[in-house]
């Protein structure tokens, strides 16, 4: 049997050495499986400095609820403290599975993973909403507006809310109100007999196996008032992205989703040895979500301090409101991953842009820059960047 210890086996145990010499290996009690997903956590680059706050959370940290019918986890202020301003949760539903009807205070955007699933709301005015949607689609329910979420097939999907303080398990869900009204009263708004109350749940369903059901069309209900004025659907990866060298941005916000009015993203492709190019965003915070492949983050949070966070499939990070930074790849497959804004607009700032549609003067004398990077500035935004010849390439692969 083969006795040796992980930290023996060196060629495959990152150490907390710099390839200046800084620091010293870790043999003591270690998280080695941590270590090697956090590179720059555990060699942070040269240029990492001062006190900047926790800006990564991975799903794979939180708790997970169980139902019949699915799970759920969730990411807000309480996971990661610094995300104040949305909060997330992970979603799957099984084929039939039903998020029960609901609704909460605040607005609710999804992001359609995997598999297909319906979804159903009724407005303020008594318009209504039906639609199944599927990998790539979005959907906006507008804050206090009732709806429900039912698998067509065994599917999952991102859901964000506008407040980082939003908990998914405590919204106000048709079950739970049901059960906290003296039945007298259900009687008495209904216009039926107590007794037809005699089964309902004794308490918040949440998520519940339901059956799977038919077609769209034979569900269709007709509402007098018609149907929502502003559709509550928009088919994301439909949309024609911005394409660059080196990947691609679909920016969604209420210019192209009217009813999306407070919250704003772009779902963003950076291929191997590519990164978005340094940037800030004038509006708020950043809430990310990592879908596909590895990639790191660097965030210039002023006053010399700077730090740099490695996220996979599956994390969450966050930039603070106009902070610097760039996501580059770091792995072997295209990094996939949605930045989102509590905002009803998208907006950038790119540090390119700014540098070239400024007099070159004053930026070669702030900069002590010389004419090769003067004369590769360039006027037009291009969000994700690859230069041949200056690509980052992961290391020991
Ligand atoms: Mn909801
Ligand atoms: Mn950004």
């Amino acid at each position: 049997m083969d006795k040796r210890t992980d930290n023996q086996v060196e060629r495959n145990i990152p150490q907390p050495i710099r390839s200046d010499g800084a620091g010293t290996i870790d043999s003591g009690p270690r998280n080695i499986i941590q270590d090697i997903q956090n590179p720059n956590m555990l060699v942070p680059p040269k240029t990492d400095a001062g006190l900047v706050p926790n800006l990564k959370f991975s799903f794979s940290d939180t708790y997970m609820n169980l139902n019949h019918g699915g799970w759920s986890r969730e990411i807000t202020a309480r996971e990661l403290p610094i995300a104040t301003t949305l909060a997330g949760v992970n979603m799957s539903l099984t084929a039939g599975g039903v998020r029960e009807l609901h609704w909460h205070k605040q607005a609710e955007w999804s992001y359609m993973l995997l598999g297909r699933a319906r979804i159903t709301s009724v407005d303020q005015e008594g318009r209504n909403f039906i639609a199944d949607v599927g990998p790539g689609d979005l959907w906006y329910f507008p804050p206090g507006i009732p709806h429900s979420i039912q698998g067509l097939e065994h599917c999952e999907f991102l859901l964000v809310f506008d407040d980082g303080n939003f908990s998914d398990l405590s919204t106000l869900s048709i079950s739970d109100w049901f059960a906290h009204t003296p039945k007298d009263v259900l009687s008495a708004n209904f216009g039926v007999s107590e007794s037809a109350f005699d089964s309902i749940p004794s308490e918040q369903v949440y998520i519940y196996q339901g059956k799977v059901p038919g077609s769209l069309e034979s569900q269709a209900v007709q509402s007098p008032y018609g149907e929502v004025p502003l559709n509550f659907k928009h088919e994301l990866l439909e949309q024609t992205p911005i394409k660059t060298p080196g990947g691609s941005v679909r920016i969604v916000d209420s210019t192209n989703f009217p009813i999306s009015k407070t919250i704003a993203a772009a779902l963003v492709e950076i291929e191997p040895g590519a990164m978005r190019e340094l940037h800030w965003h004038p509006n708020n915070d950043e809430w990310q979500y990592y879908l596909t492949g590895e990639g790191r983050m660097t965030v210039f949070t002023g006053s010399g301090t700077a730090r740099t966070f490695d996220y996979r499939a599956g994390d969450v990070g966050y930039v603070p409101f106009a902070t610097g930074h760039y996501i580059q790849n770091t792995g072997t497959e295209t990094l996939w991953f949605l930045e989102m804004f509590k905002s009803d607009r998208f907006e950038s700032v790119s540090l390119n842009q700014w540098m070239a549609l400024t007099p070159k003067e004053i930026v070669q004398s702030n900069l002590n820059v010389g004419s090769e990077l003067l004369n590769a500035l360039r006027k037009e935004k291009s969000p994700v960047v690859k230069y041949p010849g200056f690509t980052y390439y992961p290391k020991n692969r």
